[in-house]
């Protein structure tokens, strides 16, 4: 594990150039209806809540009412990660919707936003990397673009809870607050200007790309003279704030993958309120990113100046290495190698698992002539590859290194230092036209953790 001892002061510099993005993650609402408030009491609703648990008895929740009284509700998803329908209780929950027994019937939505932008996106984060559903592939990269869309699907998602809220109130209560609207003469009497959504919290992520928790930790360091409280559970999140319930924006940070390491704000009651309501795309784009510069601020940072302590591929290799628990020689070959199909036996079977177990290798398609024990890289691979171009260091003269693909070698511009990472390979199996094919790579027993 590298330490910030182990850097020597003269060489801690701020990598500027870093790739960064801004996503938002799990999002909790309060979906109401205003006008209600007046207009109907304040009574659990009997006859819908038996109703309703005789036909979803497993969809029944406690919730806590507007006033802060504990209650019963009805919980429903309104999205899943699954092609089948919503009916069949099939998938990971993406967004539900909970609406409480009690008048004037609050309801409370979660969405996961990361998970929402992957679906419509056509993301699949099983063949990626770190098989989460909650965390973008790292591939996306573009800091602008992606909160636009990601500003776009929030405004979406919320009129379209406005929506499902209303048609819900319908349902279950039998209650049509358009038809009533208009009974009572109210001057709105559109669902949506009837029904207000409000966010109770929020993640908001800053995510910086191809780095390591160690490049922040001067973050730590920083926070140490104040009142930090650093949990180093086995996570390895920091939490630079006392506790949520006391602040309204709490700060952590953790690496959320390998070249991945997420600051991720908390916000909630004003500043979740205030910060994320404008259902105007742009708007919102524009107070997301004033809001995580006060987030920033409150903790002492400039948002703008906050940037990875530089690092030498070899230690950020290092870090990969250790994530996946290889050593440091097979992550080089892995990443940098010439290989792009690589076959193994019982001997390698060990090492075969790590590698499977972190999406490195798939199993090569039958297009390809797919074999027992035949396994290609999967795309993971070439995008890290790729995330990591630029940060190579020459451990002779400390020049970036360039990489060449037809060697599969790092080369000094400046002095011409190489160091290459090629197979040894073998050309006896003419099956594979397209790709190379190596014997078995070698297991190592010693990397444990
Ligand atoms: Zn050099």
């Amino acid at each position: 594990m590298i330490t910030l001892e182990n850097i020597p002061p003269a060489t801690v510099q701020y990598d500027e150039d870093v790739s960064r993005r801004i996503v938002l993650d799990r999002v909790v609402f309060t979906v109401y209806c205003p006008f209600l408030f007046k207009y109907i009491g304040k009574s659990h609703n009997k006859q819908a809540f038996h109703e309703w648990k005789e036909k979803f008895p497993k969809n029944i929740v406690r919730v806590f009412d507007y006033s802060n009284k504990n209650s019963m509700g009805i919980k429903f998803p309104t999205e899943r990660w699954s092609s089948d329908p919503i009916e069949s209780q099939e998938g990971e929950v993406i967004s539900d919707l909970t609406l409480s027994f009690t008048a004037p019937y609050v309801g409370y939505a979660y969405c996961n936003f990361n998970r929402l932008y992957m679906k419509q996106k056509g993301i699949n984060p099983y063949e990626d990397t770190y098989k989460f559903t909650n965390v973008l592939p790292i591939y996306l990269n573009d800091e602008k673009e992606l909160l636009n869309e990601m500003c776009v699907t929030f405004s979406d998602h919320v009129q379209e809870l406005k929506f499902i809220y209303s048609e819900y109130l319908k349902k279950i209560f039998d209650l049509d607050i358009e038809e009533l609207a208009r009974d009572l003469e109210l001057q709105e009497t559109d669902y949506t200007s009837l029904v207000e959504v409000s966010v109770k919290q929020a993640e908001v992520d800053v995510e910086f790309l191809g780095c390591d928790q160690v490049q922040f930790e001067y973050i730590a360091e920083t926070r140490k003279s104040n009142y930090m409280l650093r949990c180093g559970d086995w996570t390895q999140t920091e939490y630079y704030s006392k506790n949520l319930k006391s602040i309204p924006i709490q700060f952590k940070r953790y690496q959320k993958g390998a070249g991945i390491n997420r600051h991720e704000f908390t916000w909630s009651k004003d500043a979740s309120r205030n910060w994320l309501k404008f259902e105007d795309p742009e708007l919102l784009y524009e107070s997301i990113l004033l809001g995580i510069s006060e987030s920033y601020l409150k903790y002492g940072f400039q948002f703008e100046g906050i940037r990875p302590i530089k690092l030498d591929g070899e230690s950020l290799l290092q870090e990969f290495a250790e994530w996946w628990k290889l050593s440091l020689d097979i992550t080089k070959t892995i990443i940098y190698g010439g290989a792009t199909v690589v076959k193994f036996d019982r001997t390698t079977k060990n090492l075969r698992e790590k590698l499977q177990r972190n999406n490195l290798i798939v199993k090569l398609e039958s297009d390809f002539g797919q074999k027992r024990g035949i396994y290609r890289f999967s795309d993971a691979v070439e995008r890290i590859r790729q995330a990591l171009n630029g940060i190579y260091r020459c451990p002779e003269c400390n020049s970036l290194m360039d990489y060449d693909y037809e060697e599969f070698a790092h080369v000094c511009k400046r002095c011409n230092h190489r160091i290459s990472y090629s197979f040894e390979r073998c050309s006896h199996d003419t099956e594979f036209v397209k790709f190379e094919t190596i014997e078995p790579i070698e297991d190592d027993e010693e990397v444990k953790k």
